[in-house]
C-alpha cells in the first residue's frame, strides 16, 4: 500500500524570491496537510548527507553550495499516495520540461534552482522526514489527536 506522507524542501532560491507563501498555498490547495514544518539553514555536512546518492554527479558540488546558500523550508506533507501525488504537482526536475501549473514551472529559476525537493519513494520519505524531524515535531492527520 502506498504511503500517506512525503517530505519536501522549499529550496534557497524560492525562499529568497518570497515564494514560500505561494508554494504552501499550492500545496494546501492540492489537498495536502502540512504535518511538520520549519525554516532552517543546512550545514554543508547535512547537505552532503541528504544528496549523497548524487555525490559522483558533475553537478554535486554546485548543488551542495546552492542548498547551503540560504534558509530553506523543510516540511512533511500528508495525503493518500503522497509521494506520487506530490511529484505530480511539482513537475519535472528540469523546469523547462515541467507541465503548466506545476510548482517548478511556476517558481523554478533553473534545473539546479528548481524551487522544491520532493521524496522519490516511501522509503526515502521516511528517511528524509526522520533526518529533519523528531516525533514531537510531527502532527499527523492520520493518527488520533486531541487539540
Ligand atoms: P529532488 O531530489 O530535489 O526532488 P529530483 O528528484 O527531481 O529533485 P534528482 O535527480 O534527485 O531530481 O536531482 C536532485 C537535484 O539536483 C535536483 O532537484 C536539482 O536541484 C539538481 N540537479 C539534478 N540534475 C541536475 C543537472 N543536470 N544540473 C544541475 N542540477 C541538477
Ligand atoms: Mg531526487
Amino acid at each position: 500500500m502506498a504511503g500517506t506522507y512525503t517530505f519536501t524542501i522549499i529550496k534557497p532560491g524560492a525562499v529568497n524570491n518570497e515564494h514560500i507563501g505561494p508554494i504552501l498555498n499550492k500545496i494546501n490547495n492540492s489537498g495536502f496537510h502540512i504535518s511538520a514544518m520549519k525554516l532552517i539553514k543546512l550545514r554543508t555536512a547535512q547537505a552532503k548527507k541528504f544528496y549523497e546518492v548524487h555525490r559522483d554527479k558533475p553537478f554535486y558540488n554546485d548543488l551542495i553550495e546552492f542548498m547551503t546558500s540560504g534558509p530553506i523550508v523543510v516540511a512533511i506533507l500528508e495525503k493518500e499516495n503522497a509521494v506520487e501525488e506530490y511529484r505530480k504537482i511539482i513537475g519535472a526536475t528540469d523546469p523547462e520540461k515541467a507541465e503548466e501549473g506545476t510548482i517548478r514551472k511556476l517558481f523554478a529559476q533553473s534545473m539546479q534552482k528548481n524551487a522544491v525537493h520532493g521524496s522519490d519513494s516511501d522509503e526515502n520519505a521516511k528517511i528524509e522526514s526522520d533526518f529533519f524531524f523528531s516525533n514531537s515535531e510531527r502532527f499527523s492527520i492520520f493518527e488520533e489527536r486531541d487539540f
